[in-house]
């Protein structure tokens, strides 16, 4: 049985005052539900020193030390104080050329240093018009799996682009129907029993308002939330719908 994994993702949002709201984001979780949140790296440490539940970052390079100005290592984030990060998030996808081969390496250096990893994939609403959205979503699952992947450490977030902090949700049905197809695809990979216990969240405009719909769909084990995590307000209603 796989646990319900509510995460958040503060993106380019926050500051040392916005901690409070994890306080009350504490004050919201219950024992059924994992509850985490990923914050920029320069909130990592005071995040994760007041949070008392799970602190990541949002993005970490495969490397771990070197010539790379401005990112960060995942021994880094680790010393911080995080406890996973978010690995090819969309946003670094098309923003920042990231490739499978990037994300794949990103979510190893994660196992390499005892980090847990949501590893992102989404198609584009091109692609979806085409009817490409489960070949090309599949083809990035197959793609960015990392060496050693299994549910103890990773979880995977399908996140259409089209639907990401633009009040467009996918339907209960097409996230199952892709769902679907990422379990099949991590079953034809990893087996069963490992393909079986990766956990699979969707992400996308998941608001209170959506999440018990999206909570409970078919394969659905959790969210991963943008703008709603900012505030208890809007994050706790979603941790109850879990
Ligand atoms: P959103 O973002 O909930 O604001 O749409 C989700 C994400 O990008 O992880």
């Amino acid at each position: 049985m796989r646990r319900k994994f509510v995460a958040g993702n503060w993106k380019m949002n926050g500051n040392l005052a916005a901690l409070a709201e994890l306080d009350a984001i504490a004050k919201a979780i219950d024992a059924r539900v994992d509850v985490a949140v990923a914050v920029p790296a320069t909130l990592i440490h005071p995040a994760a020193e007041r949070a008392g539940f799970p602190i990541g970052a949002e993005d970490v390079h495969a490397a771990d030390s070197g010539a790379h100005t401005g990112c960060v290592s995942a021994p880094m984030i680790k010393e911080a104080g995080a406890a996973f990060s978010i690995v090819g998030h969309s946003e670094r996808r098309q923003g920042q050329g990231e490739s499978d081969a990037d994300v794949k390496a990103k979510a190893e250096a994660c196992r390499r240093h005892g980090l847990d990893a949501i590893l992102c994939v989404g198609e584009t609403l091109e692609q979806r018009e085409a009817g490409e959205a489960e070949q090309v979503v599949t083809a990035q699952v197959r793609a960015s799996l990392p060496d050693g992947a299994d549910g103890g450490w990773l979880a995977i977030a399908y996140e259409p682009i089209w639907a990401i902090g633009t009040g467009k949700v996918a339907t209960v049905a097409d996230v199952e129907a892709m769902h679907a197809a990422i379990r099949s695809a991590l079953v034809a990979a990893l087996g069963t029993e490992q393909g079986g216990a990766i956990r699979l969240l969707y992400g996308g405009s998941v608001t209170a308002d959506n999440a018990a719909g999206l909570l409970h769909a078919a394969e659905v084990d959790g969210a991963l939330v943008g703008g709603a995590s900012l505030t208890a307000a809007k994050f706790a209603p979603i941790i109850a719908a879990a």
